[in-house]
Order: structure tokens, then C-alpha cells, then sequence
């Protein structure tokens, strides 16, 4: 091998973000920035306060919450085992039967949650274990004893030594969990709070879709589900929106009933459904015993003929969902706030009910909802807690700043606004203080940490953007007054730091 080849071979290879997630650099973190300072402000006028749950929860509270059926929960959630701290890492064959009886114990205490594949996989280790054990001591034999002890690492392997958790891939469920686990039932009612943060969910990557993304949501808790709530919430995201100058937004609304009346639209629509399944594609096929609902969310070309012509969930309300509807877009009206209505929103999550609400923006192509929303009066309770009302929505926050971003809102590069250039070693101690100094009054100052020629060091202010650059060389020092470069135009003035000092804020 060639000497070359050789060093090719040593370097270690390069790591890359994982597929669907992505590293957010400066100068667009600034915008990222300003938008959650912004929903921050926003929401703060409206009563909100911020909850920040974990970003792991138990599995069995996303599915539960968010519905086993859901894309969400059957096929994109990072779920792992998180094996009991309890448990020694290692084991060997020869002390095996300790380890599963601490094992058993562990599911007995609860330590472990049990599930019943759980009891087989213990039962079919422990007698493969005592199997192999036999083998050791010479007490059986078998005709292939690498095979059974084969067996027993498989075994083992795929035994849960821990409870399943899941990265959360949405917060209402962690909101809703956290509203029960701190007794917010007994706060002022209704409870507001909002929450921004990375999500998870293993989608195909696309423009405007990762497996990582951000969400920026809110949540109304308790007390009642007035109209006025409804109306309030979606006032507050448009608020959000139109202070950020979010184009092309478009509000669409939709009533899906409730407990009620829903399961009987529902049926109704399976069986026009079934009426037509040899039509549909194999995923809306596959919806009509899953979630009928969602064949009307299909974006399918062919199918869309056919699907307008399905009963509308707005003939089939009860009396008191098509009341409250009516009233939610009497009180979007009073508030100014402009909708249209659209049968076909569904939303993907089985939770909720009554009002649900998506939004739309622009420059985002097929991915285009920047936000989703609704009612979810019921979920409280599913998830162990008292009857709460319940409204919310989320913000998809990488869409809103892909729109913003194509409707020209990206921030420029944050330049700096003195770069010191100093020479010598009385300078590099004026130099310190002055950076403290400026700092300390606000400013953003770029302190060279080693020495170089007043040249090169101008020419690296320009690159950096600065305004202006601090030249401290031994006369600036001795006469106690500095140089300042305004980079722009290449004009000098000689000031004293109070004078320097004066000089920055004014201008
Ligand atoms: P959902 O929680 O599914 O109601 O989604 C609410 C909002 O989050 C959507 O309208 C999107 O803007 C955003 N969102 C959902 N999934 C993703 C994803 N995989 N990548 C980026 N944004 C997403």
C-alpha cells in the first residue's frame, strides 16, 4: 500500500446530520429567534404561559392521546426501550437465573410496566435458559448445543428489560399529562399555556417535512368551551401571524361533531364509502375500516371527484355541535377575523372534536399548513384526568420560516459593530478594557485574540460586517486617544472612551 493510500485510510470518517433532521445556523437562527420572541410577546398579551414538558413521554401516553390507528403512533414514533436502571448492564449465561428473577421481580413491582408478550418472553428465557444450564453441567445433552444457546441470546435479546418510551411527536398529549399530574384543575379555569420545541416523527423528508421539526403550540384547559374560546385562539395565531407579516395566510374552519353525532356520520360515510372503495386508491381503501374521516383529507387526484360528492359532515351535526359552530363563526366575525370553511378538514388525530381549523401560507408548495387546530374536550379525561374542555393548535415553526424566508424575510448576517484592531502589548490591555467597556454598554465588539498588522485586521472587520473598527496602537495609548474607522466611508476621528463611548450611542 502506498503512503497516501495509507493516510486515506487513517482518516476517521465524517459524521452527517441524520436523514430528515438538519443543523439551524446563524445568520437564520436570528429569524428563528425573532419569531418565538415574537409568539413569546403575543401570546403573553393574551394570558399564556409557557410549559416546557420532557421530549420523551411513555409510548402508552401518545397512544393513547394521539390514537393507535394514526400514521403518527402505527408508524412514525421513535419508541425505545429504556431498560430499568435497576438491572446490572451485564450478564453471563452462568448467572442467568439471578438476573431473570430480578427480572420478575421488576415486573411484579411495577418497575418494569408489564404487558403480556413480556410473560411469554420471560417464560420461553427461563426455560431455554434452564435448558442450556442442563447442557453446561453435563446433566443433558443435545444434538446441537451452539444452536440452543443460540437460541437463548435471541431470546434474551428481545426480552423488554424496560418501559417503552417515545420521543413526542406533538405536545398536546404532554400538556394534557402535565394539566392532570400538577392538579391545574384546581387554577383559575380556563389554564393557558404554550410550548415551543422540537417534535419527532419519522416522515418521508421532504421540502417543508423532517423527521425532527419544530412546533410552536398552545393549549386552553378547563372551564368552559364558550365559542368565544374557539374564536380567541384562532384570533391569537392570526395576531401572531399578521405581527410577523406572514403572507398569503388563509384560515380554513371546520365543525367535525362530537361524540354524539360524529360516530354516525362516520358510519354513514363508511357505508357511501364502501359504495365506491373498487374507485379509491389503496390508502383511502385501507381508511374506509381504519378512519374513513381521512379519505377526505386525500390529496389523490382521481379520487377527488368522488370524494365531493360523500356526505358533509355540516348536514349531519347534532343541535348543539351545528349551535356552537354557528356561534364560533359569529365570534370569528366579531374579531375581524377572516375564514373559509371547509367541509374536508379533518385533521389527523382522533382527538379531536368540534371546532378544528388548519392554516395555510405561502412559497411552501404541497406542504403548506403552517398551522393545525381544535377542539379536544374529551382527551383530559382519556388520559385519567376530570371532564376538561380542551382547544389548541400548532404551529409547524420550520414552515413558517420557509414562508418567511421566501416572501423575502430573511435576516442579514449580524455584523459586529466595533472590531478592535490593536498592535503591541500596552494596547492589548486597553484593548480588553475597551471591549468590556463597549460591552457592557450594549454593543457587539469582535476583540482579535492574537496580535496582527492593523491592515489585515481592517480587512477582517470588513469581513466581519462591523460598522466601525477601534484602532489601539502605543500612540493611542499614551495620549488616551483612540482611533475610530468608520468602515463605510474610511473616516477617522481620534476620541477619548467617554467621548468614544458618546459618539456609538448617538450614532
Ligand atoms: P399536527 O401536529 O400534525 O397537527 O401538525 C401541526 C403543524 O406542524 C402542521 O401544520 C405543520 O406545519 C407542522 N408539521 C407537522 N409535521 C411536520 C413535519 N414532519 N415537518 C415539519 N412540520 C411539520
Amino acid at each position: 500500500m502506498s503512503e497516501g493510500a495509507a493516510k486515506k485510510e487513517e482518516k476517521p470518517g465524517k459524521f452527517q446530520a441524520i436523514r430528515g433532521t438538519r443543523d439551524l445556523l446563524p445568520p437564520e437562527t436570528a429569524l428563528w429567534n425573532r419569531v418565538e420572541q415574537t409568539a413569546r410577546e403575543i401570546f403573553g398579551t393574551f394570558g399564556y404561559g409557557e410549559i416546557r414538558p420532557p421530549i420523551f413521554e411513555p409510548t402508552e401516553l401518545f397512544a393513547r392521546a394521539v390514537g393507535g390507528e394514526t400514521d403518527i403512533v402505527s408508524k412514525e414514533m421513535y419508541t425505545f426501550v429504556d431498560r430499568s436502571e435497576k438491572l446490572e448492564l451485564h450478564t453471563s449465561i452462568g448467572n442467568l437465573g439471578v438476573f431473570l428473577q430480578k427480572v420478575r421481580q421488576l415486573y411484579k413491582s411495577g418497575e418494569i410496566s408489564q404487558e403480556s408478550q413480556d410473560q411469554m418472553g420471560l417464560e420461553l428465557v427461563e426455560n431455554q435458559s434452564k435448558k442450556v444450564n442442563d447442557l453446561l453441567a453435563g446433566t443433558s445433552k443435545s444434538e446441537d448445543a451452539s444452536r440452543d444457546i443460540y437460541t437463548l441470546i435471541m431470546l434474551f435479546e428481545a426480552l423488554r428489560l424496560g418501559n417503552d418510551i417515545s420521543l413526542r411527536p406533538e405536545a398536546t398529549a404532554s400538556a394534557c399529562r402535565a394539566y392532570i399530574e400538577h392538579n391545574m384543575q384546581q387554577l383559575p379555569q380556563p389554564v393557558k399555556l404554550y410550548y415551543m420545541g422540537p417534535m419527532f416523527r419519522r416522515e418521508r423528508p421532504q421540502k417543508g417535512r423532517y423527521r425532527q421539526f419544530y412546533q410552536i403550540g398552545a393549549e386552553v384547559l378547563g372551564g368552559t368551551d364558550a365559542p368565544a374560546i374557539d374564536a380567541e385562539v384562532i384570533e391569537m395565531v392570526m395576531t401572531f401571524f399578521e405581527k410577523l407579516e406572514l403572507k398569503g395566510v388563509q384560515l380554513s374552519v371546520n365543525s367535525i361533531g362530537c361524540r354524539e353525532c360524529r360516530p354516525k356520520y362516520v358510519e354513514l360515510l363508511r357505508a357511501e364509502l364502501l359504495k365506491v372503495k373498487d374507485k379509491l386508491g389503496p390508502d383511502s381503501q385501507r381508511r374506509i375500516d381504519t378512519n374513513p374521516l381521512r379519505v377526505l383529507d386525500s390529496k389523490v387526484k382521481e379520487e377527488q371527484a368522488i370524494i365531493e360528492k360523500l356526505p358533509r359532515i355540516g348536514d349531519h351535526l347534532c343541535k348543539q355541535c351545528a349551535d356552537h359552530y354557528a356561534a364560533v363563526k359569529r365570534e370569528l366575525d366579531l374579531r375581524g377575523v377572516k375564514y373559509r370553511e371547509n367541509w374536508r378538514l379533518v385533521r389527523g388525530l382522533d382527538y379531536y372534536m368540534r371546532t378544528t381549523f388548519e392554516i395555510t401560507a405561502q412559497g411552501l408548495g404541497s406542504q403548506d399548513a403552517v398551522c393545525g387546530g381544535g377542539r379536544y374536550d374529551g382527551l383530559v379525561e382519556l388520559l385519567g384526568g376530570p371532564p376538561t374542555k380542551g382547544i389548541g393548535f400548532a404551529i409547524g415553526e420550520d414552515r413558517l420560516i420557509l414562508s418567511l424566508q421566501e416572501s423575502g424575510k430573511a435576516p442579514v448576517a449580524q455584523g459586529r459593530d466595533v472590531y478592535i484592531a490593536w498592535m503591541g502589548e500596552n494596547a492589548r490591555g486597553t484593548a480588553v478594557r475597551a471591549a468590556k467597556a463597549l460591552r457592557s454598554a450594549g454593543f457587539s465588539v469582535e476583540l482579535p485574540p492574537v496580535e496582527q498588522k492593523f491592515g489585515k485586521a481592517l480587512g477582517q472587520a470588513d469581513k466581519l460586517g462591523a460598522k466601525y473598527a477601534l484602532i489601539l496602537g502605543d500612540n493611542e495609548v499614551t495620549s488616551g486617544e483612540w482611533t475610530l474607522k468608520t468602515l463605510a466611508d474610511g473616516t477617522q476621528q481620534k476620541l477619548t472612551e467617554p467621548q468614544l463611548l458618546d459618539f456609538l450611542r448617538k450614532s
